[in-house]
């Protein structure tokens, strides 16, 4: 199967190839074994993003997933229970691991529409002390909301919960796959955000390019606890610097260029919208994340949409759920293939 060039692929900011910048410094990282913590430019960026999000420590992890997963271990132990939103990754797309692998019980809530939980259902959902129940640890919490349009949520948000987990002696952990399109969209240091939540993970292999890891952070105790739980998960990795030196560009300057994939993204909902048989909010779309729907009455299916604009336009789409698509900008996404994207939905469509 040949690679898919970036160029003509909307299917999702994973699909980034790192950058001759981030080639060249990946061949020439210095490394060590990580393991024996003697990689210095694993060392280098743990602590670049600690600083940029707040934090007293960081941890390389080998993917956003793992960085939830090992945020949950060192929270909460067995027989515990995490309060998220129903359309959480960590719900949703990360094969059950906080049940599977952890014990703990997913509790879910309903979300709105820009992927926030109501706060008196955090409250409520709090249990108290009886030995019938689960122990309730951990609020997860998401932003960017995959699951909702990119939705960029405010600090003043995290501020709510983070009164209401302080109040209860739970901890907060933030999913920020894409936290750094968030802060880009709000106009925000990540800070604004973070300073809300006990640890955070940021995916390096989304929009910003790396080819591999995300890294979480926290105060030291708890990195050093999330080491060992890395560890159990299988996540140590040895010469872990040439994966690091990729990331450390992405968080230095690929964070720094993300309003372009935002006004891409803007710029591509606005097309969509003049399209009959396409329905659209372009007010919606905060961030890199376009969703749109196929209306009833369109004939063709969204699968042979899909298809139709691989084999005809050479173009890749995601198939969200139902008649839900997604087109994701990023990188590598030049303005004219937004345009060309756009162009060719409209004559499949016409
Ligand atoms: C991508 C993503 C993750 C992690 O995904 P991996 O593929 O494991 O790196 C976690 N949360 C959200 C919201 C994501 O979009």
């Amino acid at each position: 199967m040949a690679a898919i060039h970036p160029s003509v692929d909307f299917r999702s900011d994973t699909v980034t190839w790192p950058t001759d910048e981030m080639r060249a410094a990946m061949a020439a990282a210095a490394v060590g074994d990580d393991v024996y913590g003697e990689d210095p430019t694993v060392a280098a960026l743990e602590t670049l993003a600690a600083e940029l999000l707040g934090k007293e420590a960081g941890l390389l992890v080998t993917s956003g997933t793992q960085g939830n997963l090992v945020a949950a271990l060192t929270h909460a132990q067995r027989g515990d229970e995490a309060i998220l939103g129903e359309d959480a990754h960590t719900f949703c797309w990360e094969a059950g691991g906080l049940a599977v692998l952890g014990g703990i019980t997913p509790r879910p809530l309903s979300t709105d529409r820009r992927g926030r939980m109501d706060l008196t259902q955090i409250r409520s959902a709090i249990r108290g002390d009886d030995p019938h129940w689960p122990r309730s640890r951990l609020i997860l919490l998401e932003n960017s909301s995959g699951a909702n349009h990119g939705a960029a949520l405010e600090p003043n948000y995290f501020e709510a919960v983070y009164g209401i987990a302080q109040a209860h002696g739970l901890k907060i952990h933030l999913d920020g796959a894409r936290l750094f399109n968030a802060a880009t969209a709000l106009g925000q240091p990540p800070r604004a955000i973070t300073q809300w939540v006990d640890s955070v993970s940021v995916c390096l292999s989304k929009g910003l390019c790396a080819p591999v890891g995300s890294v979480l952070v926290g105060t030291e105790e708890f990195i050093h606890q999330a080491r060992r739980q890395r560890k159990l998960l299988g996540g140590s990795m040895r010469q872990a610097g040439v994966l690091a030196a990729a990331g450390l560009i992405a968080l230095k300057t690929m964070t720094q260029r993300l309003a372009e994939d935002h006004a891409q993204a803007q710029r591509l909902a606005q097309g969509l919208a003049t399209i009959p048989g396409l329905q659209i909010d372009p007010g919606a779309v905060e961030t890199n994340l376009v969703f749109f729907d196929l209306a009833e009455d369109v004939q063709i299916s969204p699968g042979d949409l899909v298809q139709t604009l691989q084999v005809d336009y050479g173009l890749y789409l995601g198939c969200y759920h139902g008649r839900t698509l997604r087109a994701v900008t990023h990188y590598w996404i030049q303005p004219q293939q937004v345009e060309r994207l756009v162009e060719a939905l409209g004559r499949i469509l016409a």
